[in-house]
């Protein structure tokens, strides 16, 4: 079993972005995000920081604004207006979840389309749902990046993506399909999901439960991705997950942080089964940043019309 090493890649990705920022500033243009972070939620919080240090490290432009929990919808819209007018911002990013008080949908769909990082507003979602990659979620985008990477085979592979959510499954499945795999998506609902599972030469785990995909779900020399991130708090989940090799280190993580991070995916027995497997930490989630950078710089050159809306690879 070989790692897909999603720090390794992201690394190239922020080269990439470097290298084109640099270009762009012998132009006299600097692309800018602007991330907005609505509340005091921890998590969020480390999330925005460390998306605006990636910019200053890149050399681009970035805001933080801060805004009190009780923000209403329409003091967000005006936000939003605002920020969709202001010429050095070439990038949006609400920072999600919003406190339950704000219409979310209305937030994300006031959003300047050529301005949503995130690829969630119904234009970049439709738009990618016709083979236009314009601007597209940063997770799934990243997913594909890897897989290019390591030149996974996917015209013809069978993939199932275990999952179906606005942000993950659904448009990992639209950029898989456009690559020619033959898609499959799994969801709770999903009748024997092993035996569906067993059927794929590619699997993307995106469900949200610890150490769930085990290896009776992986057909051998499958190519498996991990894009779960749960948070493991107990001794026992965390003996039961990892072999022993692992324990130490991860009982030490946990009295240290209070939890260790796991994937959606059992890592013991999925290890002895697949071809290729993307570790937790260190697999999918460090290209998620590096995808947003990359979707920022893709916005600024887009807007000035700057190349076209190239696919995150040619569809031959
Ligand atoms: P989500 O919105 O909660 O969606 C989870 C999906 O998994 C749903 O479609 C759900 O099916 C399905 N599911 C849940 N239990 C299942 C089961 N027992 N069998 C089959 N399918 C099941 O989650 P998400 O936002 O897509 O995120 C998925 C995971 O990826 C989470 O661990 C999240 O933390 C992680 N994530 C990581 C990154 C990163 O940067 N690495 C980014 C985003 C998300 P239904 O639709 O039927 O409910």
């Amino acid at each position: 079993m070989q790692a897909l090493n999603g720090t390794l890649v992201a690394g190239v990705i922020r080269q990439g972005v470097a290298a084109r920022v640099e270009e762009l500033a012998g132009q006299g243009i600097r692309p800018g995000l602007a991330a907005v972070l609505v509340g005091e939620n921890p998590a969020s919080k480390v999330y925005v920081g460390s998306k605006v240090r990636t910019c200053q490290s890149l050399g681009l432009y970035s805001e933080k604004i801060e805004l009190a929990a009780e923000t209403t919808t329409e003091e967000l819209l005006r936000l939003v207006e605002e920020l969709n007018h202001r010429e050095e911002i070439d990038g949006i990013l609400i920072q999600l979840p919003l406190p339950p008080q704000i219409d979310a949908r209305r937030i994300l769909e006031a959003v300047d389309p050529a301005k949503d990082v995130d690829g969630f507003h119904a234009n970049n979602v439709g738009r990618l749902v016709q083979g236009e990659e314009w601007l597209v979620p940063c997770t799934p985008a990243g997913v594909i990046e890897m897989l290019e990477h390591y030149r996974i085979p996917l015209a013809g592979a069978q993939a199932v993506v275990i999952g179906r959510s606005d942000i993950v499954g659904k448009p990992m499945a639209m950029l898989l399909l456009h690559r020619h795999a033959t898609v499959t998506i799994c969801h709770s609902r999903t009748r024997d999901l092993p035996a569906v599972v067993r059927q794929a030469d590619l699997i993307i785990a995106a469900i949200g439960r610890p150490a769930m995909v085990t290896g009776d779900y992986v057909r051998e020399g499958a190519v498996v991705v991990d894009v779960g991130m749960n948070k493991v708090t107990t001794p026992e989940e965390v003996r039961r997950i990892f072999p022993d090799r692992d324990h130490a280190s991860r009982l030490a993580e946990l009295a240290q942080r209070g939890y260790t991070l796991v994937g959606d995916v059992e890592p013991r027995s999925v290890e002895e089964r697949a071809s290729w497997l993307s570790p937790v930490p260190g697999g999918v989630g460090p290209l998620t940043i590096a995808t947003l950078m990359k979707n920022t710089l893709r916005a600024a050159q887009l807007r000035r019309g700057l190349g076209r809306p190239a696919s995150l690879a040619p569809r031959s």
